[in-house]
């Protein structure tokens, strides 16, 4: 499905990359980024770059750009996002509404996330996810997937659809061993999260050749300043 990869750097975690998520004339046909959270709902929590500082980034910027992502990370097929791109257009108070929810339900995730992390108390958090999940009517059904694996269906019919898998991938991983595995890349300039699957949880960036790289060649050319400005070099 991603094809095209190319070094331009884009502001969080990411190789530019294409995917074929046509989806009509009037809505974003590509998700120019990597998801390397490791689960969809930690995709989710990436679309934001830098958040709480000056160079904050939302990728989530309308309705469309939800849906969007939620084809480009298989979180819908292409005929849900084109119902639900419809109803949108026809209700844009209500799908600006459930843009509003789903941003503030990324904020919570990634409160989650960086509670886990420390091994903090999950408790205060919890309540605004339960009443996300309350209001959950339709069980998660599955569609296979060429040439393997499956990925959610969904109706087309709520606009709040998109915050579904969220919320379903998210319940999953709350009670997960997974939760004792999260981990932030390390780039000054990245707070991409992610799931640690290596042995010793020695995994710091969300992607070594993109942050990895650009985080060492940042640190070489610091390190020769500082060594060219020392006694010892004049
Ligand atoms: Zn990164």
């Amino acid at each position: 499905m991603a094809k095209g990869i190319s070094k331009e750097r884009s502001p969080a975690n990411a190789i530019i990359l294409t995917t074929e998520a046509h989806l009509s004339a009037n809505a974003q046909t590509s998700w120019p980024h990597r998801f390397i959270g490791g689960a969809l709902c930690l995709d989710f929590v990436n679309t934001i770059d830098l958040p709480g500082t000056p160079k904050e980034r939302n990728l989530l910027a309308d309705y469309d750009a939800l849906i969007a992502w939620s084809v480009a990370r298989g979180a819908m097929p292409t005929a849900t996002a084109e119902k639900l791109l419809r109803l949108a257009k026809a209700a844009p108070t209500e799908a600006g509404n459930v843009l509003a929810d789903a941003l503030a339900l990324r904020g919570t995730i990634r409160q989650l996330a960086e509670t886990a992390q420390t091994h903090g108390e999950l408790s205060p958090l919890l309540p605004s996810i339960n009443a996300h999940l309350a209001h959950l009517t339709f069980p998660p059904r599955l569609l296979s997937r060429e040439p393997g694996g499956a990925s959610y269906d969904l109706p087309g019919q709520n606009l709040a659809e998109p915050l579904w898998p969220v919320l379903w991938t998210l319940s999953t991983l709350l009670v997960s061993d997974d939760l004792g595995k999260l981990g932030s890349c390390h780039a000054h300039d990245c707070q991409a999260i992610f799931i640690d699957h290596t042995n010793n949880r020695s995994r710091i960036w969300c992607a070594s050749d993109l942050c990895g790289n650009r985080e060492r060649v940042r640190r070489a050319y610091r390190a020769k300043q500082v060594k060219g400005t020392s006694p010892d070099s004049r």
